[in-house]
């Protein structure tokens, strides 16, 4: 089969939101009878030898998996979080950097809630204090990403009909 471009939307058996696939294998999934088809893109086929399936837009696997994915603690993945803002100030066009809220010297963790996107200017002021000594103050709580809204964060859905299923409106 041709390459083609699209993304599925792969749903466990129960309609969690499972991962974001390429058409391709959520072809095969299909083919070997462990998904099936949702929604589909509309009037888009695909042909493969003399067949033409719909282009699938959605998918549910037929047996639940069970999967617990974890967001890597990463210095890119901390800045994603933070969508690449400054947790102190809020801006976004200078140089960030990682900061850790408790410094290290008094036992800061390096940890997603310990983590947050700084830029250099809020990072040097603060220094080596916590940000009650430094009289700074976080936007907001750094938290643990699910791994879920962590992979679909800033993607465009290129299908209204995902929404429900990521809670999106
Ligand atoms: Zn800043």
């Amino acid at each position: 089969m041709r390459r083609v471009s699209g993304k599925v939307l792969v749903l466990n058996n129960n309609y969690e939101p499972l991962n974001i696939s390429t058409v391709r294998r959520a072809l095969r999934l299909i083919l070997l009878g462990k998904a099936e088809v949702i929604y589909s893109y509309d009037g888009e086929l695909l042909r493969a030898e003399k067949v033409a399936f719909p282009k699938p837009s959605v998918i549910r696997l037929l047996r639940y998996v069970k999967i617990r994915r974890e967001v890597p603690l990463t210095k890119k993945n901390i800045l994603k979080r933070d969508n690449y803002t400054c947790q102190y100030c809020g801006r976004r066009d200078l140089p960030l950097t990682i900061d850790h809220v408790i410094p290290k010297r008094l036992g800061g963790k390096d940890t997603w809630e310990n983590l947050v996107c700084a830029c250099v200017y809020c990072n040097n002021r603060k220094g080596d204090r916590t940000p009650e000594q430094a009289g700074m103050k976080l936007l907001r709580k750094p938290r643990k990403p699910s791994y879920f809204v962590f992979i679909t964060q800033g993607i465009r859905i290129p299908d209204e009909r995902w929404k429900p299923f990521l809670f999106l409106d």
